[in-house]
């Protein structure tokens, strides 16, 4: 099931624009990976289907995970956040730069609500309405979920679609860093600052504030 839904998620040509997008990503590259051959494909997720906790990004980043074939993979924002999963222990090392670089993930899953890179980070309704479809496989897969941890309101707003979508949950909630919901099935829904240069460099957030509001997820389940 999992490997035909992510060869599903891997060949799929649904949103022109972001097919035509991820292309031109691919070709022009940025300078400093112009001879690598960039992967150009929508991602899927990544982890440990067992786990207890989700972690959702909005998208995979133009020279991250759109280069390198995995989510939160070699770029800045990973590099951060990989620096909290280790000392969370959630990781088995502090970065993640490609494909083979020994990564692994204990008691966590990681994906994002679209899998496809946006131009300017910013999705159309549409283009999250069409890979919506993923997202909700992605979560039913995770048998043993007791938590998601959603990195930015984009991605937050998708986890609260998918629940008011899958079961008869109307509250209105709102992302807030650290907020913590109940949401059906005894999950925890989790707002968290998302790992981007920007939220580091304007001290949003910083390591610690991010390492502990995992520490503290990870003794809720
Ligand atoms: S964003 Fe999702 S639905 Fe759209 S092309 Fe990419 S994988 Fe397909």
């Amino acid at each position: 099931m999992e490997n035909n839904l992510n060869l599903s998620i891997i060949k799929c040509t649904k949103c022109p624009r972001l097919v035509k997008f991820r292309k031109k990503i691919s070709t022009e590259k940025r300078k400093q990976y112009i001879n690598e051959t960039y992967w150009g494909k929508p991602i899927t997720g990544f982890g440990d289907l067992k786990g207890k906790i989700l972690f959702v990004g909005l998208a995979p980043a133009a020279h991250g995970g759109t280069r390198t074939g995995r989510v939160f993979t070699g770029d800045k924002s990973s590099d951060f956040l990989y620096k909290c999963l280790y000392k969370a222990k959630i990781s088995n090392q502090p970065t993640s730069k490609h494909l083979n670089d020994g990564l692994r993930l204990s008691k966590a899953y990681i994906t994002t609500a679209l899998k496809c890179v946006p131009p300017g980070d910013k999705p159309l309704k549409n283009e999250l309405d069409n890979c919506f479809n993923f997202f909700n496989k992605e979560i039913d897969n995770l048998k043993n979920l007791k938590a998601v941890i959603a990195l930015g309101k984009i991605a937050f707003d998708a986890c609260v679609y998918y629940y008011k979508s899958n079961y008869a949950f109307h509250e209105k909630i709102k992302f807030g860093h650290g907020k913590i919901f109940k949401v059906p099935d005894n999950v925890l829904l989790i707002g968290c600052y998302h790992p981007s240069p920007r939220n580091v460099n304007t001290g949003r957030i910083n390591e610690k504030k991010m390492t502990n509001l995992f520490l503290k997820v990870l003794k809720l389940v």
